[in-house]
Protein backbone atom coordinates (compact mmCIF):
# COMPACT_ATOMS: atom_id res chain seq x y z
CA UNK A 1 0.00 0.00 0.00
CA UNK A 2 0.99 3.63 0.30
CA UNK A 3 3.65 4.60 -2.65
CA UNK A 4 3.60 1.35 -5.02
CA UNK A 5 2.95 1.98 -8.28
CA UNK A 6 0.82 0.11 -10.59
CA UNK A 7 3.10 -1.11 -13.97
CA UNK A 8 0.57 -1.76 -16.49
CA UNK A 9 2.77 -1.02 -19.18
CA UNK A 10 6.50 -1.47 -19.62
CA UNK A 11 6.61 1.71 -21.47
CA UNK A 12 5.79 5.19 -21.32
CA UNK A 13 3.15 5.73 -23.44
CA UNK A 14 3.84 7.84 -26.52
CA UNK A 15 2.21 10.88 -27.44
CA UNK A 16 2.15 13.06 -30.34
CA UNK A 17 0.48 12.88 -33.50
CA UNK A 18 1.50 9.55 -36.44
CA UNK A 19 4.37 10.97 -38.76
CA UNK A 20 3.02 12.65 -41.90
CA UNK A 21 2.53 10.28 -44.32
CA UNK A 22 4.97 10.58 -47.38
CA UNK A 23 3.58 12.40 -50.25
CA UNK A 24 5.18 14.88 -52.93
CA UNK A 25 6.59 17.95 -52.41
CA UNK A 26 5.07 21.12 -53.83
CA UNK A 27 6.80 24.51 -54.25
CA UNK A 28 4.19 27.22 -54.73
CA UNK A 29 6.36 30.54 -55.05
CA UNK A 30 6.72 34.22 -56.04
CA UNK A 31 9.93 35.91 -56.67
CA UNK A 32 12.28 34.40 -53.77
CA UNK A 33 9.26 33.74 -51.26
CA UNK A 34 8.75 29.64 -52.41
CA UNK A 35 6.07 27.88 -49.59
CA UNK A 36 6.57 23.91 -49.65
CA UNK A 37 3.61 21.71 -49.63
CA UNK A 38 3.90 17.85 -48.55
CA UNK A 39 6.67 15.99 -48.29
CA UNK A 40 8.72 16.86 -45.07
CA UNK A 41 7.18 20.49 -44.99
CA UNK A 42 5.59 21.62 -41.74
CA UNK A 43 1.43 21.83 -42.47
CA UNK A 44 0.95 25.06 -44.55
CA UNK A 45 -1.69 27.31 -43.53
CA UNK A 46 -4.03 29.38 -46.22
CA UNK A 47 -7.15 31.50 -46.63
CA UNK A 48 -9.54 32.76 -49.23
CA UNK A 49 -10.53 36.45 -49.63
CA UNK A 50 -14.09 37.43 -49.70
CA UNK A 51 -13.26 40.79 -51.50
CA UNK A 52 -14.71 41.54 -55.13
CA UNK A 53 -11.89 40.73 -57.05
CA UNK A 54 -12.69 43.51 -59.48
CA UNK A 55 -11.75 45.71 -56.31
CA UNK A 56 -7.90 45.12 -56.70
CA UNK A 57 -7.48 47.71 -53.83
CA UNK A 58 -9.72 46.12 -51.44
CA UNK A 59 -8.62 42.75 -52.11
CA UNK A 60 -4.85 43.32 -51.87
CA UNK A 61 -5.61 45.14 -48.70
CA UNK A 62 -7.06 42.23 -47.54
CA UNK A 63 -4.66 39.79 -48.94
CA UNK A 64 -2.34 41.78 -46.68
CA UNK A 65 -4.35 41.50 -43.59
CA UNK A 66 -4.77 37.64 -44.13
CA UNK A 67 -0.93 37.34 -44.53
CA UNK A 68 0.39 39.90 -41.83
CA UNK A 69 -1.88 36.75 -39.56
CA UNK A 70 0.20 34.24 -40.82
CA UNK A 71 -1.94 32.95 -43.79
CA UNK A 72 1.26 31.19 -45.95
CA UNK A 73 -0.71 31.36 -49.09
CA UNK A 74 -4.02 33.65 -49.97
CA UNK A 75 -6.56 32.44 -52.69
CA UNK A 76 -8.30 35.42 -54.68
CA UNK A 77 -11.98 34.93 -56.54
CA UNK A 78 -11.19 34.51 -60.53
CA UNK A 79 -14.44 34.64 -61.97
CA UNK A 80 -14.73 37.38 -64.63
CA UNK A 81 -12.85 38.55 -67.53
CA UNK A 82 -12.84 42.08 -65.14
CA UNK A 83 -11.57 40.08 -61.87
CA UNK A 84 -9.14 38.24 -64.23
CA UNK A 85 -7.88 41.90 -65.36
CA UNK A 86 -7.03 43.06 -62.61
CA UNK A 87 -5.09 40.32 -60.54
CA UNK A 88 -1.80 41.74 -62.23
CA UNK A 89 -2.26 45.02 -60.07
CA UNK A 90 -3.12 43.15 -57.06
CA UNK A 91 -0.06 41.33 -57.58
CA UNK A 92 1.74 45.10 -57.82
CA UNK A 93 0.11 46.40 -55.13
CA UNK A 94 1.14 43.62 -52.91
CA UNK A 95 4.92 43.61 -54.11
CA UNK A 96 4.51 47.37 -53.43
CA UNK A 97 3.65 46.87 -49.76
CA UNK A 98 6.42 44.01 -49.50
CA UNK A 99 3.56 41.18 -49.43
CA UNK A 100 5.21 38.61 -50.83
CA UNK A 101 2.61 36.40 -50.08
CA UNK A 102 1.87 33.70 -53.36
CA UNK A 103 -1.51 34.08 -54.75
CA UNK A 104 -3.51 31.18 -55.47
CA UNK A 105 -6.45 31.97 -57.91
CA UNK A 106 -9.89 30.06 -57.45
CA UNK A 107 -11.63 29.03 -60.63
CA UNK A 108 -14.63 27.75 -61.64
CA UNK A 109 -16.79 27.71 -64.98
CA UNK A 110 -14.41 29.52 -67.50
CA UNK A 111 -10.98 28.82 -65.83
CA UNK A 112 -9.43 27.66 -69.60
CA UNK A 113 -10.80 30.67 -70.99
CA UNK A 114 -9.74 33.47 -68.47
CA UNK A 115 -6.33 32.06 -67.86
CA UNK A 116 -5.08 32.05 -71.97
CA UNK A 117 -6.74 35.51 -72.28
CA UNK A 118 -5.14 36.71 -69.63
CA UNK A 119 -2.04 35.77 -69.75
CA UNK A 120 -0.57 38.32 -67.38
CA UNK A 121 -3.09 36.68 -64.46
CA UNK A 122 -1.48 33.73 -65.74
CA UNK A 123 1.84 34.83 -64.64
CA UNK A 124 0.47 36.30 -61.29
CA UNK A 125 -0.83 33.75 -59.55
CA UNK A 126 1.08 31.45 -58.17
CA UNK A 127 -0.77 28.51 -58.10
CA UNK A 128 -4.69 27.89 -59.78
CA UNK A 129 -7.45 25.65 -58.17
CA UNK A 130 -9.08 23.47 -60.46
CA UNK A 131 -12.61 22.01 -59.55
CA UNK A 132 -13.09 19.42 -62.52
CA UNK A 133 -17.05 19.05 -61.40
CA UNK A 134 -18.03 22.14 -62.98
CA UNK A 135 -15.95 22.65 -66.57
CA UNK A 136 -19.18 21.38 -68.87
CA UNK A 137 -19.74 17.85 -69.80
CA UNK A 138 -18.09 15.03 -72.42
CA UNK A 139 -15.75 16.25 -74.69
CA UNK A 140 -16.12 20.14 -73.63
CA UNK A 141 -14.94 19.12 -70.09
CA UNK A 142 -11.89 17.28 -70.86
CA UNK A 143 -10.83 20.26 -73.20
CA UNK A 144 -11.16 22.61 -70.80
CA UNK A 145 -9.55 20.61 -68.53
CA UNK A 146 -6.76 20.00 -70.83
CA UNK A 147 -6.35 23.51 -71.52
CA UNK A 148 -5.71 24.98 -67.82
CA UNK A 149 -3.65 21.68 -67.98
CA UNK A 150 -1.42 23.52 -70.59
CA UNK A 151 -1.45 27.02 -68.88
CA UNK A 152 -0.52 25.37 -65.89
CA UNK A 153 2.41 23.89 -67.37
CA UNK A 154 3.51 26.68 -69.70
CA UNK A 155 3.69 29.06 -66.74
CA UNK A 156 5.21 26.31 -64.28
CA UNK A 157 2.78 26.55 -61.97
CA UNK A 158 1.53 24.04 -59.45
CA UNK A 159 -2.34 23.30 -59.17
CA UNK A 160 -4.94 21.92 -56.96
CA UNK A 161 -7.78 20.06 -58.08
CA UNK A 162 -10.32 20.54 -55.60
CA UNK A 163 -13.21 18.45 -56.03
CA UNK A 164 -16.45 19.32 -53.97
CA UNK A 165 -19.50 17.26 -52.91
CA UNK A 166 -21.69 20.42 -53.78
CA UNK A 167 -20.05 20.34 -57.47
CA UNK A 168 -18.75 16.53 -58.13
CA UNK A 169 -18.69 15.32 -61.55
CA UNK A 170 -22.04 14.21 -62.47
CA UNK A 171 -21.53 12.04 -65.76
CA UNK A 172 -18.59 10.10 -63.10
CA UNK A 173 -21.68 10.06 -60.06
CA UNK A 174 -24.28 8.47 -62.57
CA UNK A 175 -21.49 5.94 -63.95
CA UNK A 176 -20.51 4.82 -60.44
CA UNK A 177 -24.26 4.27 -59.58
CA UNK A 178 -24.81 2.69 -62.02
CA UNK A 179 -21.88 0.21 -61.48
CA UNK A 180 -22.88 -0.15 -58.07
CA UNK A 181 -26.28 -1.77 -58.87
CA UNK A 182 -24.04 -4.25 -60.37
CA UNK A 183 -22.90 -5.40 -56.93
CA UNK A 184 -24.46 -8.29 -55.00
CA UNK A 185 -24.43 -6.01 -51.90
CA UNK A 186 -25.26 -2.46 -53.79
CA UNK A 187 -23.27 0.32 -51.31
CA UNK A 188 -25.42 3.04 -49.88
CA UNK A 189 -25.64 6.23 -52.67
CA UNK A 190 -23.83 8.13 -50.03
CA UNK A 191 -20.89 5.65 -49.45
CA UNK A 192 -20.44 5.99 -53.62
CA UNK A 193 -20.54 9.57 -53.51
CA UNK A 194 -18.15 9.67 -51.19
CA UNK A 195 -15.89 7.01 -53.54
CA UNK A 196 -16.86 9.49 -56.23
CA UNK A 197 -15.02 12.01 -54.85
CA UNK A 198 -11.65 10.28 -54.15
CA UNK A 199 -12.16 8.43 -58.00
CA UNK A 200 -12.65 12.04 -59.40
CA UNK A 201 -9.66 14.00 -57.37
CA UNK A 202 -7.28 10.91 -58.12
CA UNK A 203 -8.54 10.41 -61.81
CA UNK A 204 -8.23 14.11 -62.55
CA UNK A 205 -4.76 14.22 -61.46
CA UNK A 206 -3.49 10.95 -63.61
CA UNK A 207 -5.36 13.01 -66.85
CA UNK A 208 -2.92 15.88 -65.51
CA UNK A 209 0.10 14.26 -65.75
CA UNK A 210 -0.81 12.23 -68.79
CA UNK A 211 -1.25 15.95 -70.14
CA UNK A 212 1.96 16.43 -68.94
CA UNK A 213 1.90 18.09 -65.62
CA UNK A 214 4.79 17.03 -63.26
CA UNK A 215 3.51 15.17 -60.77
CA UNK A 216 5.32 17.28 -57.81
CA UNK A 217 2.87 20.23 -59.13
CA UNK A 218 -0.06 18.62 -57.76
CA UNK A 219 -2.17 19.50 -54.45
CA UNK A 220 -5.65 17.49 -54.15
CA UNK A 221 -8.71 18.06 -52.07
CA UNK A 222 -11.78 16.50 -51.80
CA UNK A 223 -14.64 18.31 -49.77
CA UNK A 224 -17.34 18.00 -48.31
CA UNK A 225 -19.36 19.59 -45.16
CA UNK A 226 -19.60 16.73 -42.40
CA UNK A 227 -17.30 15.49 -40.67
CA UNK A 228 -17.34 12.23 -40.77
CA UNK A 229 -17.84 11.93 -44.63
CA UNK A 230 -14.54 14.21 -44.90
CA UNK A 231 -12.70 11.97 -42.36
CA UNK A 232 -13.64 8.78 -44.29
CA UNK A 233 -12.74 11.12 -47.96
CA UNK A 234 -9.52 11.96 -46.75
CA UNK A 235 -8.54 8.72 -44.82
CA UNK A 236 -9.38 6.90 -48.52
CA UNK A 237 -7.68 9.30 -50.76
CA UNK A 238 -4.53 9.20 -48.61
CA UNK A 239 -4.42 5.65 -48.97
CA UNK A 240 -5.02 5.89 -52.97
CA UNK A 241 -2.33 8.59 -53.90
CA UNK A 242 0.65 10.53 -52.86
CA UNK A 243 0.01 13.47 -53.99
CA UNK A 244 0.08 16.04 -51.08
CA UNK A 245 -3.37 16.74 -49.39
CA UNK A 246 -5.36 20.60 -49.25
CA UNK A 247 -7.53 19.90 -45.82
CA UNK A 248 -10.83 21.93 -44.98
CA UNK A 249 -14.52 21.02 -44.02
CA UNK A 250 -16.47 23.08 -46.57
CA UNK A 251 -19.32 25.40 -45.80
CA UNK A 252 -18.24 24.85 -42.13
CA UNK A 253 -20.51 27.53 -40.48
CA UNK A 254 -20.07 30.85 -38.35
CA UNK A 255 -19.00 31.01 -35.23
CA UNK A 256 -18.23 28.53 -32.80
CA UNK A 257 -20.05 25.94 -34.67
CA UNK A 258 -17.63 26.50 -37.67
CA UNK A 259 -14.71 26.10 -35.46
CA UNK A 260 -15.83 23.01 -33.68
CA UNK A 261 -16.91 21.14 -36.86
CA UNK A 262 -13.67 22.55 -38.59
CA UNK A 263 -11.61 21.48 -35.39
CA UNK A 264 -12.93 18.04 -34.99
CA UNK A 265 -12.40 16.44 -38.66
CA UNK A 266 -9.04 17.97 -39.22
CA UNK A 267 -7.64 17.16 -35.62
CA UNK A 268 -8.49 13.65 -36.48
CA UNK A 269 -6.95 13.52 -39.72
CA UNK A 270 -3.85 15.48 -38.57
CA UNK A 271 -3.68 13.24 -35.44
CA UNK A 272 -3.16 10.14 -38.20
CA UNK A 273 -0.33 12.16 -40.40
CA UNK A 274 -3.04 12.94 -43.08
CA UNK A 275 -3.07 16.77 -44.63
CA UNK A 276 -0.20 19.00 -45.83
CA UNK A 277 -2.17 22.52 -46.09
CA UNK A 278 -5.26 23.86 -44.41
CA UNK A 279 -8.15 26.03 -44.78
CA UNK A 280 -10.74 26.90 -42.46
CA UNK A 281 -13.82 27.50 -44.37
CA UNK A 282 -15.62 29.95 -41.43
CA UNK A 283 -18.50 32.46 -42.45
CA UNK A 284 -17.59 35.57 -40.62
CA UNK A 285 -20.33 37.38 -38.72
CA UNK A 286 -21.27 41.03 -40.54
CA UNK A 287 -18.66 42.93 -40.52
CA UNK A 288 -16.29 40.58 -38.87
CA UNK A 289 -12.57 39.96 -39.58
CA UNK A 290 -11.77 37.63 -41.96
CA UNK A 291 -8.09 37.39 -40.33
CA UNK A 292 -10.13 35.06 -37.74
CA UNK A 293 -9.43 31.99 -40.18
CA UNK A 294 -5.78 31.71 -40.17
CA UNK A 295 -5.88 32.44 -36.28
CA UNK A 296 -8.51 29.10 -35.99
CA UNK A 297 -5.79 27.34 -38.46
CA UNK A 298 -2.99 28.45 -36.46
CA UNK A 299 -4.52 27.50 -33.40
CA UNK A 300 -5.41 23.75 -34.37
CA UNK A 301 -1.84 23.25 -35.24
CA UNK A 302 -0.71 24.81 -32.54
CA UNK A 303 -2.56 23.43 -30.14
CA UNK A 304 -2.06 19.84 -31.54
CA UNK A 305 1.90 20.19 -30.78
CA UNK A 306 2.15 20.48 -34.89
CA UNK A 307 3.60 24.07 -35.16
CA UNK A 308 3.80 27.32 -33.32
CA UNK A 309 3.30 30.20 -33.93
CA UNK A 310 2.56 32.76 -31.25
CA UNK A 311 2.92 32.24 -27.59
CA UNK A 312 0.00 30.60 -26.04
CA UNK A 313 -2.02 31.47 -22.98
CA UNK A 314 -3.17 28.78 -20.74
CA UNK A 315 -6.15 30.62 -18.41
CA UNK A 316 -8.53 28.52 -16.43
CA UNK A 317 -12.04 28.79 -16.80
CA UNK A 318 -13.05 30.68 -13.61
CA UNK A 319 -15.73 29.39 -10.99
CA UNK A 320 -16.92 30.30 -7.56
CA UNK A 321 -13.38 30.53 -6.46
CA UNK A 322 -13.20 33.66 -8.23
CA UNK A 323 -16.09 36.07 -8.80
CA UNK A 324 -13.39 38.59 -9.92
CA UNK A 325 -13.04 39.61 -13.87
CA UNK A 326 -9.68 40.43 -13.18
CA UNK A 327 -7.80 37.51 -14.52
CA UNK A 328 -10.26 37.36 -17.16
CA UNK A 329 -9.02 40.33 -18.72
CA UNK A 330 -5.60 40.13 -17.83
CA UNK A 331 -5.92 36.67 -19.49
CA UNK A 332 -7.64 38.32 -22.75
CA UNK A 333 -4.78 41.31 -22.94
CA UNK A 334 -1.86 38.95 -22.94
CA UNK A 335 -2.83 37.14 -25.22
CA UNK A 336 -3.68 40.23 -27.84
CA UNK A 337 -0.19 41.47 -26.75
CA UNK A 338 1.39 38.39 -27.42
CA UNK A 339 -0.22 38.05 -30.69
CA UNK A 340 0.28 41.90 -31.53
CA UNK A 341 4.24 41.47 -30.93
CA UNK A 342 4.44 38.38 -33.02
CA UNK A 343 5.28 40.52 -36.55
CA UNK A 344 8.52 42.09 -34.49
CA UNK A 345 9.04 38.87 -32.37
CA UNK A 346 9.47 36.34 -34.70
CA UNK A 347 12.28 37.82 -36.41
CA UNK A 348 13.71 39.30 -33.47
CA UNK A 349 13.42 36.53 -30.93
CA UNK A 350 13.09 33.67 -32.67
CA UNK A 351 11.73 30.49 -30.73
CA UNK A 352 9.22 33.29 -28.56
CA UNK A 353 5.98 31.04 -30.59
CA UNK A 354 6.80 28.39 -28.01
CA UNK A 355 6.47 30.14 -25.10
CA UNK A 356 3.36 29.30 -22.53
CA UNK A 357 1.91 32.06 -20.56
CA UNK A 358 -0.20 30.85 -17.26
CA UNK A 359 -2.95 33.18 -15.85
CA UNK A 360 -5.06 31.70 -13.04
CA UNK A 361 -8.16 32.70 -10.97
CA UNK A 362 -6.78 31.06 -7.54
CA UNK A 363 -4.67 29.13 -5.61
CA UNK A 364 -6.50 25.69 -6.19
CA UNK A 365 -4.56 25.24 -9.75
CA UNK A 366 -2.99 28.76 -9.96
CA UNK A 367 0.46 27.73 -8.82
CA UNK A 368 0.68 24.51 -9.63
CA UNK A 369 0.00 25.92 -13.34
CA UNK A 370 1.98 28.47 -13.54
CA UNK A 371 4.80 26.75 -12.54
CA UNK A 372 4.30 24.53 -15.38
CA UNK A 373 4.23 27.87 -18.09
CA UNK A 374 7.21 29.37 -18.63
CA UNK A 375 5.89 32.37 -16.85
CA UNK A 376 3.21 32.02 -15.28
CA UNK A 377 0.91 34.25 -12.62
CA UNK A 378 -1.68 33.42 -10.45
CA UNK A 379 -3.99 35.89 -8.96
CA UNK A 380 -6.00 35.65 -5.78
CA UNK A 381 -9.18 34.37 -5.60
CA UNK A 382 -12.45 34.95 -3.51
CA UNK A 383 -11.34 35.06 0.25
CA UNK A 384 -7.18 34.91 -0.59
CA UNK A 385 -4.66 37.80 0.16
CA UNK A 386 -4.94 40.44 -2.36
CA UNK A 387 -1.52 39.19 -4.12
CA UNK A 388 0.00 37.69 -6.82
CA UNK A 389 2.54 35.17 -6.95
CA UNK A 390 4.59 35.16 -10.69
CA UNK A 391 6.72 32.07 -11.59
CA UNK A 392 8.98 32.06 -14.12
CA UNK A 393 10.55 28.58 -15.38
CA UNK A 394 8.88 26.98 -12.45
CA UNK A 395 10.43 29.35 -9.74
CA UNK A 396 8.28 31.99 -7.53
CA UNK A 397 10.13 35.30 -8.89
CA UNK A 398 7.85 38.03 -7.65
CA UNK A 399 4.63 39.11 -5.58
CA UNK A 400 2.53 41.69 -7.43
CA UNK A 401 0.10 43.54 -5.51
CA UNK A 402 -2.42 46.45 -6.68
CA UNK A 403 -3.98 47.79 -9.38
CA UNK A 404 -0.54 47.99 -11.63
CA UNK A 405 -0.63 43.86 -11.31
CA UNK A 406 -1.62 43.75 -15.31
CA UNK A 407 0.87 46.42 -16.04
CA UNK A 408 3.65 44.93 -14.13
CA UNK A 409 3.01 41.40 -15.11
CA UNK A 410 3.37 42.44 -19.03
CA UNK A 411 6.71 44.02 -18.24
CA UNK A 412 7.89 41.16 -16.97
CA UNK A 413 6.81 38.92 -20.16
CA UNK A 414 8.54 41.90 -22.17
CA UNK A 415 11.97 41.38 -20.03
CA UNK A 416 11.53 37.40 -20.01
CA UNK A 417 11.09 37.52 -23.97
CA UNK A 418 14.63 39.85 -24.37
CA UNK A 419 16.19 37.92 -22.17
CA UNK A 420 15.54 34.20 -23.23
CA UNK A 421 15.25 35.00 -27.20
CA UNK A 422 17.44 37.82 -28.13
CA UNK A 423 20.73 37.88 -29.59
CA UNK A 424 22.94 36.26 -27.36
CA UNK A 425 20.47 33.74 -25.39
CA UNK A 426 20.63 30.36 -24.37
CA UNK A 427 17.99 29.05 -26.58
CA UNK A 428 18.16 25.86 -24.95
S1 LIG B 1 -7.79 27.86 -10.66
FE1 LIG B 1 -9.21 28.48 -9.08
S2 LIG B 1 -10.56 30.00 -10.05
FE2 LIG B 1 -9.55 28.88 -11.71
S3 LIG B 1 -11.02 27.27 -12.19
FE3 LIG B 1 -9.52 26.40 -10.76
S4 LIG B 1 -10.48 26.67 -8.75
FE4 LIG B 1 -11.59 28.03 -10.17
Amino acid sequence: MGTEILNCTEQALPVGAQAKRSTRKVAVSWGQKVVHIGGSASVVVQSMTNTDTVDAIATAIQVKELAMAGSELVRITVNTPEAAREVPAIREQLDRMGIDVPLVGDFHYNGHKLLTQFPECAQALSKYRINPGNMGGGKRRDDNFAQMIEVACRYEKPVRIGVNWGSLDHELLARMMDQNQQRQHPWTPQAVMRDALVVSAVSNAERAEELGLAADAIILSCKVSHVQDLITVYKDLSARCTYPLHLGLTEAGMGSKGIVASTAALAVLLQQGIGDTIRISLTPEPGGDRSREVVVAQEILQTMGLRAFTPMVVACPGCGRTSSTVFQELASDIQTYLRDQMPVWKTRYPGVESMNVAVMGCVVNGPGESRHADIGISLPGTGELPSAPVYVDGERVVTLKGDTIAQEFQEIVENYVQRRYGSGANHS
